[in-house]
């Protein structure tokens, strides 16, 4: 694996290609005057040649088998731990997510393509049925070339689980990276479609335009999309003239809801505040509404406060002691900041979380905000009603569990949320009662994950689902082969003129 992130090229049909766009540099967030690295942009003819040489390879590769594709994808995706350091050490400096989050998502999406590996044959098998009703073959076949559109925020775990599957099921795939995190999961993908026959999985970077070109191409049988609602919408009017579907992965504005039976204890609410602060709260799943019974209310504050305090360490995402680093651009500080600055004018009391670590690391030459607990928002206000997708998270009471759960559910998102209770039962039973694809209990975000739990959203977080078995045949389509028996009541001839008349 070449781990020289200076200019990477395009991938396309077993090689490597220069781009003909203009080429996408990437700073550093934690120290923006340097610079990380580079990765040749597509233009649309690129894109049209990408999608061409996936198309070239599906038949073949489709062919092989479920076995034969196992194989051949166990021996490409194969990461040593030298290589997964390299990979999360350039994600962590594209990107300013802290080394050990970037190692985990690399693990953790590694770990899921070996699920859907030892899974594969279960999953995707034949099913061949003959009995007195008729004669039938029930398939799982390939969709043909898979247009993969990749977010900033996890590149390398949510490549890992979508491309994973979709390679296990037959598909061919074209991979558009996030310009703002394109270096390491462009040399991960690279490094794995070298070790494939040529054109089975393709790598073109650039904007919203190669999104766009590769999306709208007619030979895409299916896109699987992860990023925000708003280009989760435009994606679907690309895909309406193909009716081509799609997976679509967006974003959300999970809830917490603490229940006044929860036991206090520091690692409870440090899982808490690390539900809503992880990679400084730039996740799809992270709490960024809390809702806090009120008897317990101001002792939730307190604690919360005192254990931020010690546990988000803001600092240089390469120190192993820090747990927050700068989030991915000016405008996303610029975004969140406006968030905070309209909760407070409207009345809400900032109050400003963890612990700079001292080494004299300058946080003003990077893209650094300070997290922030927001007390005394209106459940109306902006903060509580939209995605802010950044360090801060409003804290709200509510009276009872009917309130908590309407609170919770009066959103337009349905992505995570969660329940926190001394009691599992009453837990899973208000469970059930929240619109939203994943409840977890008693923690949030990626430490609730499961590698067998299907994940995906419900209203606006969107809809198909990803891990589990449900994450392998959300790239297969299904497929019937049937001979019914003539003299079945209801399914023969006669019975067919019947309901022609
Ligand atoms: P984004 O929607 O701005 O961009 C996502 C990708 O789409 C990028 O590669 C971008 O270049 C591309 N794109 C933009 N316009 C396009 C178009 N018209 N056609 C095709 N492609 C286009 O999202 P982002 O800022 O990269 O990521 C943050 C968002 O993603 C948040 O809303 C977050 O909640 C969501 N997200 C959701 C999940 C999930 O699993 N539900 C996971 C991670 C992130």
């Amino acid at each position: 694996m070449t781990l020289n992130v200076d200019m990477i090229p395009l991938y396309v049909g077993g090689s490597d290609h220069v781009g003909e766009a203009t080429p996408i540099h990437r700073e550093n967030p934690a120290r923006t005057s340097d610079r990380v690295g580079s990765v040749c942009a597509a233009n649309p003819s690129q894109v049209g040649a990408a999608v061409e040489a996936a198309q070239a390879a599906s038949r073949a590769w489709s062919d092989l088998g479920i076995d034969g594709r196992v194989r051949a994808l166990a021996e490409a995706w194969t990461f040593g731990d030298d290589e997964r350091a390299a990979l999360s050490t350039i994600l962590t400096m594209e990107l300013g997510k802290v080394l050990a989050d970037t190692r985990g998502e690399l693990d953790y999406g590694i770990a899921y393509v070996d699920f859907a590996m030892t899974n594969a044959a279960a999953t995707l098998a034949n099913q061949v049925v003959n009995d007195a009703a008729g004669r039938f073959l029930f398939r799982s076949v390939p969709y043909g070339v898979v247009a993969a559109i990749i977010p900033w925020n996890a590149p390398l775990n949510i490549s890992s689980t979508v491309v994973g599957p979709a390679l296990v099921a037959g598909n061919t795939v074209v991979v558009k990276p996030s310009p703002l995190a394109p270096l390491a999961v462009t040399t991960y993908l690279r490094a794995i479609a070298r070790h494939l026959p040529a054109g089975v999985l393709n790598v073109v970077n650039g904007d919203a335009d190669v999104g766009e070109a590769l999306v709208s191409d007619p030979r895409v049988g299916k896109i699987a999309f992860t990023g925000s609602t708003g280009v989760g919408r435009q994606i679907l009017r690309s895909a309406a003239a193909g009716v081509t579907p799609s997976l679509l992965e967006l974003g959300g504005n999970d809830a917490a809801v603490v229940l006044d039976d929860v036991e206090l204890s520091d690692e409870l609410v440090a899982r808490l505040v690390f539900g809503s602060f992880l990679t400084a709260g730039q996740v799809c799943m992270a709490i960024k509404r809390l809702f806090v019974h009120e008897s317990i209310f101001t002792d939730v504050v307190e604690r919360y406060r005192e254990v931020a305090r010690r546990v988000l360490q803001i600092g240089d995402p390469m120190d192993p002691r820090v747990t927050i680093g700068p989030l991915v651009s000016k405008r996303q500080v610029e975004m969140v900041s406006k968030f905070v600055e309209s909760a407070a004018a409207e009345g809400a009391s900032v109050i400003e979380l963890g612990t700079k670590v001292d080494d004299g690391f300058d946080l003003a030459g990077g893209y650094y905000l300070r997290p922030s607990l927001v007390l005394n928002a209106t459940r109306d206000s902006q903060i509580v009603v939209e995605e802010q997708f950044g360090p801060t998270v409003p804290i709200l009471p509510f009276s009872d569990v009917d309130d908590a759960v309407e609170a919770a559910n009066n959103s337009d998102y349905g992505l995570c949320a969660s329940v926190w209770t001394a009691d599992e039962e009453r837990a899973f039973e208000i469970g059930c009662r929240l619109e939203a694809g994943t409840v977890f209990v008693n923690t949030h975000n990626r430490s609730g994950m499961a590698l067998q739990a299907p994940f995906g959203g419900m209203k606006l977080s969107g809809y198909g689902r990803e891990y589990g078995t449900a994450g392998v045949l959300e790239f297969a389509q299904s497929q019937t082969i049937s001979r019914v028996e003539r003299s079945r009541a209801g399914a023969d001839i006669e019975a067919g003129r019947r309901y022609a008349v």
